[in-house]
């Protein structure tokens, strides 16, 4: 019989901070595909692979971390969760406490979320809370709020929100039967950078991987704190998910980079989008643009001779590109050509 994925938190639970008489809080996230790249493989000389996140319920990663964020909200008896979003955050968590049949409460930056994200907050009844600021604004009051209220906080500060997000590693390493050589990934709040590190270390500790991947984070220009060594004060990139000036993780992303020798980077909104679209035309995996900065810092490593040859990398892919369509398409009008009924008129649109 074929096996049935049962979420991170039921497939995972040695490893987890939860029992077996625990209520789980799933909507089945996690066992997402590990694809192949082969034209970006070959384009920069190692085996390439992405970890499609955007297959998730929500559509990315932090449903990995809402199922045990959400799952130990409810072990404590809280009612209602808050947090900070730059979209997907706050699909993720109005899913989850729909789910569980909690309050929901997101702050988001004004002007700065996605259509496809705010209209997931909203179908799943979240109270919605738009704040004239930007993502670490936001941050800031919702860390207030869970302090002085009875309000939980499901941000990637709650530290079960990385415990769910280390699975990310522990799949990529049952899929490839070893860790891989290098592991890249788009870096904005860095939680998720400090969840896969976590991942690698307690897999290769455990004798299931042989080793642990060097870690090269990748930042958009216009938002690259880690670069630049200093918060940024202004943060501005089309890939809203990681518009993040403040990283709430920052030690733990500086470990991660600094203890698997590795970087972190920046590449620039055109790179952004460029990968964004040769992945969607090349692999066939439609990307949200945040999401497409570790293809943006791999290309970018590969023009500079710095991609080890034959190495095996996986690049998590963090959100699906459906969520921001309008994005991806540039501004172009969509315009098919028109034809009647008819099956010559086809044949000859087609220039066949
Ligand atoms: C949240 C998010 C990121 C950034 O992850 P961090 O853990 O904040 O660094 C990147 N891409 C997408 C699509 C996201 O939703």
């Amino acid at each position: 019989m074929a096996h049935v994925w049962g979420g991170i938190i039921r497939e995972y639970l040695d490893r987890m901070p939860f029992d077996e008489g625990d209520r789980i809080v799933s909507l089945g996230e996690g066992g997402t595909p590990l694809v192949h790249a082969p034209s970006i493989s070959s384009e920069v000389g190692a085996e390439v692979f992405v970890k499609v996140e955007g297959m998730n319920p929500t559509g990315s990663f932090k449903d990995r971390g809402m199922t045990s964020a959400i799952t130990q909200v409810v072990k404590d008896g809280d009612h209602t969760v808050v947090c900070a979003s730059t979209g997907n955050t706050s699909a993720s968590a109005a899913a989850y406490a729909a789910h569980a049949g909690l309050r929901c409460v997101v702050m988001i930056p004004q002007g700065k979320i996605a259509a496809g994200k705010m209209a997931q907050a909203i179908v799943h009844g979240a109270d919605l809370v738009q704040v004239d600021g930007n993502f670490d604004e936001c941050l800031d009051i919702v860390r207030e709020l869970s302090e002085n209220y009875p309000i939980a906080l499901v941000n990637s500060v709650n530290p079960y929100r990385l415990q769910g997000q280390k699975t990310g590693a522990f799949e990529i390493v049952d899929q490839l039967g070893d860790a891989p050589d290098i592991h890249m990934l788009p870096v904005g709040n860095a939680g998720n950078i400090s969840a896969y590190w976590m991942g690698f270390t307690e897999y290769a500790e455990a004798g299931i991987a042989s080793r642990t991947p060097r870690i090269w984070g990748v930042q958009a220009a216009g938002a690259a704190p880690f670069v630049a060594g200093h918060p940024i004060k202004d943060p501005e990139t089309v890939a809203t998910a990681i518009r993040i000036g403040k990283p709430a993780s920052w030690d733990l992303a500086i470990n991660a980079r600094d203890e698997s020798g590795g970087w972190i980077r920046a590449v620039s909104d055109e790179q952004i989008l460029h990968a964004q679209a040769r992945l969607a035309a090349d692999v066939g995996v439609f990307v949200e643009p945040a999401s497409a900065a570790p293809i943006a810092g791999l290309l970018a490593a590969a023009a500079l001779g710095e991609v080890p040859r034959g190495a095996t990398i996986t690049c998590t892919v963090t959100g699906n590109g459906l969520k921001d369509t309008a994005t991806a398409l540039g501004g172009r009008e969509v315009e098919p050509t028109v034809i009647p009924v008819d099956v010559e008129a086809a044949a000859a649109a087609l220039g066949l």
